[in-house]
């Protein structure tokens, strides 16, 4: 008898029929004799138009009573999701983050959990109760509701799942993690297995399917990790065997993956911007006096092109940081204009970053050239390049995202089996 953490997103809830069809894929998993908890999202929708709210009433709010209104979603969730299953028969009962408690250092809008004590949900479960447990939240030391940044809920799923030492299955709209993402490559193709490291490098780089901080938790916590869809029907003959295997996608350490790829994934993400100043010294402590004060207003910096200069007195200074950044950049790097002494500075959000990732790469050369061969044979322009063990990420024109994505899927053969 195995316990189980099962997660539904959004879309996996979105109305009664759908938080229905949810409630017996759990139905099956409690027959099968497991002992099992569901981890919720807000029904799709619901956290946006929250953040929506927040947003019309004032446009610089309290992030606390944020975090009081953008919660609710999932309480409405995890509350109908119990009444459906109790309807049916299976004994539930649902669970608020600060019930548990689910603990949080307290970042409202951005927390990360530090403690969940899983005593009493265990004690239930092992009594056949199912506990359905909001996502995307906690209590943080203030004895408020914190919410974990959008998407949480995989994170939280994994993290109740590390804390019952439980297998953790995330149900969502797509059978499995694709080698891209299969709303825009038509030819994306399902991976039977992915590797911790891949699937951080692809969340990481805007591949949604996995919130980045759910991943980094099952490696360290070693929680066995699938991710399968919520609309295969809930009788269908295709379920988790007990080889640990699933009809989705099992993400697991990379020495369980007998075929080996050079590249496993494309990703994209457009929350992209750049930011050029223009003619700053060429002289030791410049970088510094640009990226100190950004850092100091919390404003991560991801690639950095420095040109070369000409006459050796003046340089380019070229990033990208997350768009939602760019606005508190400029008035960071203009409040530093008198000191820091550039011509001008240039911005743009229509940038869009790029990459191919795989394990593959750490021992085969060429993966990089690949991919500008493909751009310069499609005419796209690269605006910036970055590179890691097992990535290479460029930046490009947004227009040009799904061209690329697809031409670079064709490149690296990912379309063929
Ligand atoms: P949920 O609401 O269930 O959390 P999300 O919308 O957050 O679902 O994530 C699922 C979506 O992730 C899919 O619909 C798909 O468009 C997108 N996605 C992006 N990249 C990939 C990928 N490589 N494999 C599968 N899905 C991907
Ligand atoms: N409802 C939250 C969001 O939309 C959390 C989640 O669904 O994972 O971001
Ligand atoms: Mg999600």
């Amino acid at each position: 008898m195995g316990r189980l953490v099962m997660k539904f997103g959004g879309t996996s809830v979105a109305d009664i029929d759908r938080i229905r069809n949810v409630a017996r894929h759990v139905e099956r998993e409690v027959k099968a004799g497991n002992h099992v908890a569901v981890v919720v999202s807000a029904m799709a929708g619901t956290t946006n138009q929250l953040v929506e709210w927040c947003r019309q009433a004032a446009a610089v709010h309290d992030a606390r009573e944020y975090d009081a209104v953008v919660s609710t979603g999932e309480q409405i969730t995890a509350g109908l999701l119990a009444i459906v299953l109790q309807d049916m028969g299976i004994p539930a009962r649902s669970w608020a983050g600060w019930q548990i408690p689910i603990e949080t250092d307290g970042v409202h809008g951005a927390a990360r959990m530090t403690n969940i004590n899983g005593d009493e949900i265990l004690k239930r479960m092992e009594q056949g109760q199912v506990a359905v447990i909001t996502g995307f939240q906690g209590i943080g030391p203030d004895k408020r509701v914190s919410t974990l940044g959008r998407g949480g809920s995989d994170t939280s799923a994994v993290a109740v799942a590390a804390a019952l030492d439980a297998a953790c299955d995330i149900y969502t709209d797509v059978d499995g993690v694709y080698t891209a993402d299969p709303r825009i490559v038509t030819a994306a193709r399902k991976l039977d297995r992915i590797s911790y490291e891949e699937m951080l490098e692809q969340a990481s780089l805007g591949a949604k399917v996995l919130q980045t901080r759910s991943v980094e938790l099952a490696m360290v916590y070693k929680v066995p990790l699938q991710v399968r869809s919520s609309f295969e029907p809930p009788d269908s003959a295709n379920q988790n065997k007990p080889d640990g295997t699933g009809p989705g996608t099992i993400v697991c350490d990379e020495d369980k993956i007998v075929e080996q790829h050079v590249v496993s994934g494309i990703a994209y993400s457009r929350d992209e911007a750049k930011v050029s100043i223009r003619r700053v010294k060429d002289q030791p402590g410049v970088s510094a006096a640009i990226f100190g004060p950004l850092a100091e207003a919390d404003i991560s910096v991801d690639m950095i092109v420095q040109n070369l200069s000409p006459d050796g007195a003046f340089t380019d200074i070229t990033f990208t940081l997350a768009r939602k950044d760019l606005r508190k950049a400029i008035e960071v790097i203009s409040a530093m204009k008198g000191k820091v002494g550039y011509e001008e500075v240039v911005h743009s959000a229509d940038v869009a970053k790029v990459s191919v990732v795989g394990i593959g790469m750490r021992s085969h050369a060429g993966v990089a050239a690949k991919m500008f061969k493909s751009f310069a044979d499609k005419g796209i322009n690269i605006q910036a390049i970055t590179t890691s063990e097992i990535k290479v990420s460029v930046l490009i024109d947004e227009a040009y995202t799904e061209l690329a994505v697809r031409a670079l899927h064709q490149a690296y053969g990912l379309d063929k089996k």
